[in-house]
């Protein structure tokens, strides 16, 4: 019987592997303990997007082994795939296993031999996280193949996979046995499921909309050149397919995105986000943006802003550039002094403000429907909308995990938790 610990560092998908693996641990035997407890294992998934998710991760492995000098540590993960010589070198690191690996970690434990559950060539295996009561985080897709220049995840992870329909299917049937009410679609490139099966992302929603008990499904990212028609007429006219859609811009000039290797121009994205608004004009609608890209110019930067200005969106996700040495971009010399990068991310960083306070304002006094959640702020429970707005009401334990209509009233910027919307009364129309 070992005492096991997780930190997960970065996204989505690394937190919903780091569950099932947990899950997995615990079907061994094992305990899953806080990081702050002592254990005979600390399992570290890392990050590896920015040059500060490399230092986190860093740091984290020799506070642990400076706190539990007599503690395995495995580090797992894109760090652990990408820097994994300079990883095993670290004082306190037992296990090193990258993204394609970390499924054998159980077995490494055991001292047994392992097959590779998730190895590219041998397929892969859709899996969900067990965060909380309400949501659950669906990985139904890995990898990418379209080498951005400044992205260093196809090396990290591999090339885009996923299982087939029927075996997603299957997956999410084991979701909704759990309980769960909302799902969200994780991956690194989710419109691209199924392409190598023959297969295709709108048919995987079709198919999901069936399973019983699910009644919110989230699209989460999704590439522009690949969240085509069909797709959203399908989430415009299923109830149970939420108007949320998160799409990465990241350059607002043709330029910069031609230089960045993506897969489209301004003009297609503008017309792809007019698209969703014809057909759900209450959609939320977040894009990511990148500031500080190399080649990106003063004059660059301006006509970017003035276009995601113009773009009827509802927030951006910024990102500063941080350059990957895998990356085609990592050569690239910079077009603007250093201390520009970070006035371009806090302009961003207000543009998205007063765009969300904007999309907020408009769902002021109207009927919505929210699921609650298990998430405490004070005497405050939170929910999400299903256009995505976050919503607090009175502290209410047996609301956790349902559904309610409630009326909106206004919206406030809290410190930690971004913008929140309250309710008029609190529960006016159960
Ligand atoms: S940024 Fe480009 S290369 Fe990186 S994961 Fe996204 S689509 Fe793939």
């Amino acid at each position: 019987m070992k005492r096991i610990a997780f930190h997960t560092l970065g996204c989505k998908l690394n937190f919903a592997e780091s569950s099932a693996l947990a899950k997995r641990f615990e079907q061994a035997g094992c305990t899953i303990v806080p990081t702050e407890e002592a254990a005979d294992l600390y399992v570290i998934n890392t990050c590896t997007v920015t040059a500060d998710a490399e230092k986190k991760c860093r740091q984290f492995i020799h506070r642990i082994h400076r706190r539990h000098p007599q503690a395995e540590i495995a580090v797992t993960g894109c760090f652990a795939e990408l820097r994994g010589d300079e990883i095993r070198a670290m004082e306190g690191v037992t296990y090193v296993l990258g993204t394609a690996d970390k499924t054998q970690l159980i077995a490494m434990v055991n001292r047994q031999a392992a097959a590779r559950n998730d190895d590219p060539a041998a397929g892969f295996t859709p899996i969900h996280s067990a965060i909380g009561r309400t949501r659950s985080f669906f990985k139904v897709q890995d990898g990418c193949d379209n080498f951005c220049s400044y992205c260093a995840i196809p090396y990290a992870r591999g090339r885009s996979r996923s299982a087939g329909i029927a075996q997603t299917v299957e997956a999410a049937g084991r979701i909704a046995a759990e309980g769960y009410k909302e799902v969200v679609f994780t991956g690194v490139n989710i419109g691209d499921f199924g392409r190598k099966n023959g297969e295709r992302f709108a048919d995987l929603l079709r198919a999901l909309l069936r399973i019983d008990g699910i009644v919110r499904w989230r699209l989460s990212s999704i590439e522009p050149d690949l969240l085509d028609s069909e797709i959203i007429e399908l989430v415009a006219a299923e109830p149970k397919l939420m108007p949320h859609f998160h799409i990465p811009l990241q350059a607002g000039s043709d330029a910069v995105l031609h230089a960045m290797r993506r897969r489209y121009d301004t003009a297609f994205f503008a017309r792809k986000v007019e698209e969703i608004r014809r057909n759900l004009p209450h959609a939320f609608i977040a894009a990511d943006v990148i500031a500080g890209f190399p080649s990106e110019t003063a004059a660059d930067f301006e006509d970017g802003y003035r276009f995601i200005e113009s773009l009827p969106i509802s927030a951006l996700h910024v990102f500063s550039y941080s350059a990957r040495p895998e990356a085609a971009a990592y050569r690239m010399a910079n077009a603007y002094a250093p201390a520009e990068k970070e006035a371009r991310s806090r302009r961003l960083h207000r543009l998205s403000d007063a765009k969300k306070a904007a999309f907020y304002e408009r769902f002021s006094g109207q009927t919505a429907v929210v699921l609650w959640e298990s998430e405490r702020l004070g005497d405050e429970m939170l929910g999400y909308t299903e256009n995505y707005l976050r919503v607090a009401a009175p502290y209410d334990a047996a609301k956790i995990n349902t559904l309610e209509s409630v009326r909106l009233d206004t919206s406030y910027l809290h410190p930690d938790k971004d913008r929140i919307m309250t309710v008029q009364t609190p529960s006016p129309c159960k």
